[in-house]
């Protein structure tokens, strides 16, 4: 079980949006083969992989099916259900595994899993009926964000709530489903930690990234985080505790807060690459995306040393709006990358590529890659 899975053997991806697309990428530039199955066609991970396959997560048939055909599973976005990971698990290894996808997958589960192990957190309650968030609201405090409990990414299902009297509002937009109430962070700073944890237990990280986030959809990265290197310190050692208190095998992203008052608390953790990590294809010895290569492969991890400073701004659909954006423009501008994902419909909102920029600092490649992004 615990062999290295070799150059020449096959990975599956469970997903195929744009971060399967980089790690089929990075896995082709190193000899594997790709395969992906999702419930879409032509996709940005289906046209660089070998093989794409079309069905449904819930289709336990196709997803044994799908396992049979590779070497070892993984997944790109954590969506997934842990009924297709253990399906898979019975015939190959599947990493992360679906412990740790389930414990993630779930915003509720997940903040209490962090909470219950000490990691500092936001106060939050779980709620499942109106009755329950006026209590939880007593508890929480003000003003505190509602979200759906499950299957949330990109401030999707999150609403904020300032007066009690707006409870019951808000209580029928996020659908009365499960959700969790948690007190908003007055925060200076969202920052992030990408990291990984090999097969042997090594970690390896790439720093402590700063993250600007519009309409709670990610939109710059800065790397390194213009932070103390202490509050950098306990943002690394917070995410090293994750990856051992999850037993996780893979890369993984913790986003954080830090607060106004000092407080460094847990925002999320992505079970799988992240955004903020996509500098590392162009800044870094090895990407984000050949680490979970290597890790899923219980091969030894890679250098994670950032070769330059860096930042990334993410190209959302409405880029769109007025034609083709002026890629030429862009691309002028020296140190200034383009990544686009292959998807066809640019909706607003929709994350469609990114450009990163290097410099001798990381104030110089923000202004960089803005000035890039103005000029699309
Ligand atoms: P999430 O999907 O939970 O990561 O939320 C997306 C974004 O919404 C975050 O990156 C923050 O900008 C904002 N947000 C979410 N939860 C909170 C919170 N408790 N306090 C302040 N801002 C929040």
């Amino acid at each position: 079980m615990n062999r290295p899975i070799l150059p020449g053997s096959t990975i599956g991806v469970l997903g195929s949006g744009q971060l399967g697309r980089m790690l089929a990428i990075a896995a082709r530039r190193m000899g594997y083969r790709v395969h992906t199955l999702s419930p879409e066609e032509d996709t940005p991970t289906g046209q660089v992989a070998d093989a794409e396959i079309t069905a449904h997560y819930e289709d336990l048939d196709a997803i044994r099916a799908f396992a049979r055909g590779v070497d070892v599973v993984t997944f790109e976005f954590e969506n997934v259900s842990t009924d297709a990971a253990h399906a898979a698990a019975e015939l190959v290894p599947v990493r992360p595994s679906a412990a740790a996808l389930h414990v993630t997958q779930q915003r509720a589960r997940e903040k209490a899993f962090l909470a219950d192990r000490g990691f500092p957190v936001t106060a939050f309650a779980k709620v499942h009926t109106v009755d329950e968030l006026a209590v939880a609201l007593g508890i929480v405090g003000l003003p505190a964000i509602i979200k759906t409990a499950a299957f949330g990414y990109d401030g999707k299902g999150q609403h904020r709530i300032d007066r009690v009297e707006d409870a019951e509002g808000m209580w029928s937009l996020v659908g009365h489903q499960g959700a969790i109430l948690e007190r908003l962070v007055d925060f200076s700073h969202e920052l992030s930690v990408v990291a990984a944890r090999g097969l042997d237990g090594r970690i390896a990280h790439f720093g402590v990234l700063e993250n600007v986030h519009r309409h709670h959809i990610l939109d710059v990265t800065i790397s390194p985080a213009r932070v103390p290197s202490t509050t950098a310190a306990d943002a690394v050692r917070l995410t090293g505790g994750i990856l051992e208190a999850l037993d996780y095998v893979g890369v993984l992203c913790v986003e954080f807060f830090l607060a106004r008052d000092g407080r460094l608390l847990v925002n999320e953790v992505a079970p799988r690459p992240h955004n903020s990590g996509h500098f590392t294809f162009d800044a870094c010895v090895t990407s984000q995306f050949e680490q979970q290569v290597r890790a899923v492969c219980g091969l030894p991890l890679g250098s994670t040393m950032q070769m330059r400073p860096a930042a990334m701004a993410n190209l959302l659909g409405e880029l769109w709006v007025n034609g083709e954006p002026n890629w030429a423009a862009a691309l002028a501008t020296p140190e200034v990358k383009l990544h686009l994902y292959g998807k066809a419909d640019a909706r607003p909102g929709r994350k469609m590529g990114h450009l990163t920029a290097l410099a001798d600092t990381p104030d110089d490649a923000l202004a960089k890659v803005l000035a890039a992004r103005a000029l699309l």
